[in-house]
């Protein structure tokens, strides 16, 4: 597939997890900035220094921080077929300065309801040493690495909050944003990791 593909959707919809099936069936290298700021703030770079009080808060990181990581990444080699964007664009500005560098040719929504986000993102766990998500219920870890799992600083309910209203109030508009631009496909994200795979699959597949 030509350009890029966003994964769209709350925090807790399962980008993450879900992008693992885009990466296996397109060879598009995964670019979460999330993932890139968190590795920026455990650095104490500048930049992460700078992110981190914005990302403790469950706020948006300033569109210039954003956009300035993703230009930067996008000239690396790996990058010049397209790449799986998880958790960017954001908010219009940001939607508008990629639109500029790069081709989205597919924009997937995981849609789930605000309901079932608290308790997805308060049982997330991580496995530091693999990347690996997982959940205390519903996608347990193998008993010999629950020892390691980690919780990320803001998955806590409270933050969870702030996430949920920045996503309703500055990233959710973007999504009629694809949409008039023909490009947004809309999946159920409220079933198994599995249901949830097979239409990300699915939506892959007919583009
Ligand atoms: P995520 O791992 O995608 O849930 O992102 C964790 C936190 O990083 C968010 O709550 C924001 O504070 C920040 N963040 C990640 N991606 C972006 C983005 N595209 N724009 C603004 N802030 C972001």
């Amino acid at each position: 597939m030509e350009g890029s593909i966003v994964l769209f959707g709350p925090p807790g919809a399962g980008k993450g997890t879900q992008a693992s099936v885009i990466v296996e069936m397109t060879g598009k290298p995964q670019v979460s900035t999330g993932d890139m700021l968190r590795s920026a703030v455990s650095m104490e770079t500048d930049l992460g220094k700078e992110a981190k009080t914005f990302m403790e808060a469950g706020k948006l990181v300033p569109d210039s921080i954003i956009i300035g990581l993703i230009e930067k990444r996008l000239t690396e080699e790996d990058a010049s077929d397209g790449v799986l964007f998880d958790g960017f664009p954001r908010t219009i500005p940001q939607a508008e300065a990629l639109s500029r560098i790069t081709l989205v040719s597919t924009v997937i929504s995981i849609e789930v309801p605000d309901d079932d986000i608290v308790d997805r993102i308060v049982g997330r766990r991580m496995d530091p040493e693999t990347g690996e998500i997982y959940h205390v219920s519903f996608n347990p870890a193998p008993a010999e690495i629950v020892g390691r799992l980690v919780q990320r600083k803001d998955d806590t309910e409270e933050t969870v909050r702030s996430r949920l209203e920045a996503y309703h109030d500055q990233t959710k508009p973007l999504g009629d944003w694809y949409s008039s631009l023909g490009i947004l496909v809309t999946i159920d994200g409220s079933g198994s990791i599995e249901e949830v795979g097979k239409a990300v699959s699915e939506a892959i597949n007919q583009k």
